[in-house]
């Protein structure tokens, strides 16, 4: 590997490089795999000064805008062979969940392409009218993060570009190459300056937040880091969109059967070796049939095929990076030292690469760390329980609210329970059932603001209100508010005469 591995950003539709760079690790070896730029002060003026320059032809032809999301969308999917496997190499997944993420990055571009919308006409007189349109905010700051770089990416851009905004993005530095190379396939079909990248090491997502033509920051990463965009950004009124961390609850009620169930749990918090944020996190079973629904979860966790994501076969890869796999020890050794019992897995794998062997563990409750915070990994606490508003509350007893879920035989008996749990969504017999059409969305510190559907859009925009009335229209509604008003001072309102 040499400095000519070093991926592109893209700036006003060029390429660009830049004198500093850092390395990008493949976690399955722990070997450098390619160089990103490290974008500097200079450069990411120039990526913004680019955006503001293509706005204003961008904003004007909502139709040339589809049509250029749908070209993006077919030359992503004709792409996908390039890009899956820079993604399974810098993130450790396997290389189908890579493809899967291409496509579901293409279906978001194409779903915005075809979102029908509307003003809303709010009075519609001969005389007068009112309207509530939508207008783009000019430049938006897109800042992700390394689990599903790709499709994370795409819940932003499409939306972003589809209302009329143009764009700077910056990948997480632990997987830059992917979103820059997606970056410069989608440049192929958007005028110059519409969607830019930039790579870099901290502080240029800081950067990015404070540059005053930036008029809205769309973030998605960790509630740490979250807080610390929310407080940069207060500072402007900028608009911000937080997509945060989670620690998703599923409450298993007694009439599940536990051979139904086990294995979309436990693909629903396995899946890209937990590091989901809408993933399970921990189960709440209830003791009827805890020991056989936890003998199910530890055969699956056993058996599982870990491995390289490029390697045929694997279903799980490593953990995407180094202080990623530290934490998930830390916790795992925590949970184990507060009375867990790791009945699969429990550590790390021997050899190199950031592999940690699926875990579940049992024997602990809320207030061990494993259970209060997010592990983001693949360790999953089972929690025991004998009261449903037991479970519920401690379900809710952590300061996330992202998603949900409940197991049962009766998903319409268990809706009044669904109610109760703290989270924007909560399924039932299934977690993490995200479509392009559907709000997603985090309470309490998952969140602040809404990705896809038409909420999703209506992120990306201010409210304008057009009222029209002819002169004698608006004389007549002063004098009816006039007259209500000397009605009510006079005491006569409602009289009848
Ligand atoms: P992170 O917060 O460490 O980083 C996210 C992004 O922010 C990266 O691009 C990073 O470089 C950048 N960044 C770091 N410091 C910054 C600063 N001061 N200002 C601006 N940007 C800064 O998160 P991560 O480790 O990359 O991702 C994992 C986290 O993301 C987990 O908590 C997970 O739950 C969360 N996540 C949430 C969602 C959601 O939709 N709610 C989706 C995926 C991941």
């Amino acid at each position: 590997m040499s400095p000519a591995d070093t991926a592109r950003m893209t700036i006003g539709g060029h390429a660009v490089d830049s004198p500093d760079r850092f390395v990008v690790i493949d976690p399955a070896t722990e070997e450098p795999i390619g160089f990103a730029p490290d974008c500097q002060p200079e450069t990411l003026a120039g990526a913004v000064a680019a955006a503001e320059q293509a706005f204003p032809v961008w904003r004007a032809d909502d139709d040339a805008r589809c049509d250029a999301l749908r070209a993006c969308a077919a030359m992503l999917l004709s792409e996908a062979r390039t890009i899956a496997p820079l993604l399974t190499a810098e993130q450790g997944k396997p290389l189908a969940s890579a493809h899967l993420e291409v496509v579901a990055a293409a279906t978001w571009l194409s779903y915005y392409a075809d979102l029908e919308s509307e003003p809303t006409t709010l009075r519609d007189t001969p005389d007068s009218r009112v309207e509530v349109r939508r207008r783009p905010l000019g430049v938006v700051g897109a800042i992700t993060p390394w689990n599903w770089p790709l499709v994370l990416a795409t819940w932003k851009i499409a939306p972003a570009l589809r209302a009329g905004n143009t764009m700077v993005l910056k990948p997480s530095p632990f997987t830059p190459l992917s979103t820059l190379k997606m970056i410069e396939i989608l440049n192929a079909g958007l005028p110059a300056g519409v969607l830019n990248s930039v790579s870099g090491l901290e502080p240029l997502g800081a950067r990015l937040v404070d540059h005053p033509a930036v008029r809205k920051i769309s973030f998605t990463g960790s509630t740490a880091t979250g807080q610390k965009v929310a407080s940069a950004a207060a500072h402007q009124i900028k608009r911000v969109t937080l997509e945060l961390g989670g620690n998703d609850p599923a409450i298993v009620l007694p009439d599940a059967e536990p051979e139904a169930v086990a294995e979309a749990i436990f693909w629903s918090a396995f899946e890209n070796s937990g590091q989901t944020c809408v993933a399970i996190k921990r189960v709440y079973v209830h003791e009827s049939i805890h020991d056989e629904l936890v003998e199910l979860l530890a055969h699956l966790a056993s058996s599982v095929p870990v491995g390289p994501g490029c390697d045929p076969g694997v279903r799980l890869g490593p953990v995407s990076n180094r202080p990623q796999l530290d934490r998930v020890v830390e916790l795992v050794d925590d949970a184990v030292a507060a009375g867990g019992a790791a009945v699969a897995g429990g550590g790390r794998r021997p050899g190199r690469g950031y592999f940690f062997a699926p875990t579940i563990i049992t024997g602990i409750d809320n207030g061990v760390r494993l259970v209060d915070e997010e592990q983001f990994g693949p360790a999953l606490p089972i929690i025991k329980y004998r009261h449903t508003e037991d479970a519920i509350a401690r379900a809710n007893g952590t300061s996330f609210g992202l998603g949900a879920s409940i197991w049962t035989s009766d998903p319409v008996a268990a809706v009044p329970i669904a109610e109760q749990l703290e989270a924007g969504m909560t399924w039932i017999n299934q977690h993490a059932a995200v479509t392009p059409d559907q709000p997603f969305a985090g309470v309490k510190s998952s969140g602040l603001g809404v990705e896809n559907g038409p909420w999703g859009l209506d992120e990306f925009t201010d409210i304008h209100v057009l009222s029209r009335t002819t002169l004698a229209a608006a004389e007549q509604q002063r004098q009816a508010i006039a007259s209500a008003a000397q009605q009510l001072s006079t005491g006569t309102a409602g009289a009848t005469s």
